[in-house]
């Protein structure tokens, strides 16, 4: 892998903890890592075959497992992430994925494994 993509990549990252709302930390550092790995995911600089979306057993593993699961959350609601992010200015709590989506995040994650569960059968060959 080249240099120059990696460095973006991780600039991707990071400049994303410069500009994120952390709930005054009361937002899980999982979540914070999730979504600073969304940003690279949506600019197209995330190592592909890394891990597959509907793989891992939590929502709020980190990094790029959560990072899919907001991509998927994103799906179902428009700006999905940049509206949780604003969410997150003063504080922190579990329920604002219900109150964006209108469904619990443990359904949300049920729902986001069964949309993947057979694709992760055929990405084995790709
Ligand atoms: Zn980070």
């Amino acid at each position: 892998m080249d240099l120059k993509w990696e460095f973006t990549s991780l600039m991707h990252h990071e400049m994303t903890h410069v500009f994120q709302w952390n709930g005054e930390v009361k937002t899980p550092a999982p979540l914070v890592e999730g979504i600073a790995d969304y940003t690279v995911l949506k600019a197209n600089y995330f190592p592909l075959g890394f891990t597959k979306p509907g793989s891992w057993d939590r929502w709020d593993e980190g990094y790029v497992h959560t990072a899919l699961f907001l991509q998927y959350c994103d799906e179902l609601v428009l700006d999905f992430v940049a509206k949780l992010n604003k969410m997150m200015r003063k504080t922190y709590d579990v329920s604002f994925f219900q109150n964006l989506t209108g469904k619990p995040v443990e359904e949300l994650w049920k729902d986001y494994k069964a949309k993947y569960v057979n694709k992760a059968f055929e990405g084995i060959q790709g």
